[in-house]
């Protein structure tokens, strides 16, 4: 069980509490404030990437104190962690509203609309969040192919979650000023700008599942197609035995290398139960 759940989720997993999802929690103004800068002041987010940029020269020793200073910040406003489908799919059980929206990480990045991202509310329409963000409409979804948001059923939700796995997009829910839960993107590394923090520059903004993967090596065939949508690194292939193996202190626990095995070789486990991978978050 992971700091958040504890601090979150009275001990359950901290995502599944719907009163994280409450529209109770957005009469903070704070709050409000800062998911409609979030959403519109995107200099501010390309300063930041400027700056990790910078880092990458900055001394070890500095480096790492101020990782663990951004780190700690970001748990309290915007952290986010892995989810694998099945828990994404409990998620949308709860919530009576889904609506997609552009990634603000692939505006900057790519400089291009792709929608990836799922704001996730248990009001009808949106509740509170809705209409932050809906308020948003003109300044931040007005890229050329973008008409402002898409009202998606839960199934319709499901089903493109799905579509972006195969894709091999990582699955993670996200904070606004926790423990308020606005939502669900879809990451990879090379664009999603709090997993290339977290991974390339060891600044951890968003943490590992509730689960880690395991490869079964009598059902493994050694295809090494899960290998090739691993985003963390953390699976090799044995010449001798020529089945794959995963380091499970690198595992994030996403499940993506499991949708891709034709052979159905690969589980997820509780990672509290995993010696090597619990307390490894
Ligand atoms: S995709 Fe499945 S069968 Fe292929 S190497 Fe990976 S675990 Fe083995
Ligand atoms: S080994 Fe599988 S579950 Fe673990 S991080 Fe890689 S793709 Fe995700």
């Amino acid at each position: 069980m992971c700091e958040f759940c504890l601090k979150h989720g009275e001990g359950r997993k901290w995502y599944l509490q719907a009163g994280n999802y409450s529209d109770d929690l957005l009469s903070d103004v704070r709050r409000r404030r800062f998911i409609q800068e979030f959403f519109t002041d995107t200099e501010a987010l390309k300063r930041g990437v400027e700056r990790l940029g910078r880092m990458e020269k900055t001394p070890r020793l500095v480096r790492s104190l101020v990782s663990r200073v951004i780190s700690r910040r970001m748990k309290r406003v915007h952290y986010g962690q892995v989810v694998p489908i099945e828990d994404v799919e409990r998620i949308f059980g709860m919530a009576n509203s889904i609506v997609r929206v552009a990634c603000i990480c692939r505006h900057i990045t790519l400089g291009q609309e792709k929608r990836y991202c799922y704001g996730v509310s248990l009001s009808p329409d949106g509740g509170r969040f809705g209409q932050v963000i809906r308020g948003l409409d003109k300044s931040f979804l007005n890229g050329p192919d973008v008409q402002g948001f898409e009202s998606l059923g839960r199934q319709e939700a499901l089903a493109s979650l799905r579509n972006h796995e195969a894709e091999g997009l990582c699955h993670t829910v996200w904070t606004f000023h926790a423990p308020f839960i606005g939502g669900i993107c879809n990451c990879d590394r090379s664009d999603c700008l709090a997993m290339r923090c977290t991974v390339t520059e060891a600044i951890p903004l968003m943490f590992r599942a509730e689960y880690v993967a395991e490869v079964d090596p009598d059902a493994c065939r050694g295809c090494r197609q899960c290998m090739r949508v691993c985003q963390f690194g953390a699976m090799g292939y044995s010449a001798s035995t020529q089945k794959v193996r995963i380091d499970q202190k690198a595992c994030y626990g996403c499940g993506i290398c499991r949708s891709v095995c034709p052979q159905n070789a690969i589980r997820l486990h509780d990672r509290v139960k995993v010696p090597a991978a619990a307390g490894r978050w």
